[in-house]
């Protein structure tokens, strides 16, 4: 899929630097003092997980885009979906970029997960979501017919609503 990124001052769309596995993470960015980003449930293809992990901080957060708790994050211990976030960030930006954007001291071969010093540091889900959503939009080719494969996971209005 090629975009014309000259027409759309806002959307810079950059390639990631290995394969990325979107119907896992369809969102990942490095913004607002957090590497951040939308995770596909494991177990519920309707539900999607809203992470994030501190700058500098290591503060992990994980919930649903309903605000609702992750299940799987107690206290330090990173949930799959923030392992997912992070492997996928990795392939996003190259672990150098991220290591550098985390501020993680990690030796070559060590994982940049096991070196973060992480803390339980909830953050609302709503903000990385919108800009999960805004970025969905920006991905929109007039007058392509390729499927766009970040919308691929896309769980329909109506039945997110039994999650309720
Ligand atoms: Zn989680």
């Amino acid at each position: 899929m090629v975009l014309s990124v000259e027409t759309r001052s806002t959307a810079v769309v950059i390639p990631p630097v290995e394969p990325r596995n979107l119907a896992k993470v369809p969102f990942v960015e490095l913004a607002d003092g957090r590497l951040q980003g939308v995770v596909s449930s494991g177990s519920d293809i309707e539900r999607v997980y809203v992470s994030s992990i501190g700058a500098g901080t290591h503060g992990l957060s994980c919930s649903t885009n309903n605000n609702r708790p992750c299940g799987g994050l107690r206290g330090a211990h990173p949930c799959k979906h923030l392992q997912a976030l992070l492997a996928e960030a990795e392939a996003q930006y190259g672990r150098q970029r991220v290591a550098r954007y985390l501020r993680v001291e990690a030796e070559e071969g060590v994982s940049l997960l096991s070196a973060l010093k992480p803390h339980h540091e909830p953050t609302p889900a709503a903000t990385v979501f919108s800009r999960f959503l805004r970025h969905l939009a920006y991905l929109e080719v007039p007058g392509s017919g390729e499927p766009i494969p970040e919308l691929h996971w896309f769980p329909s209005v109506r039945e997110t609503r039994s999650d309720i």
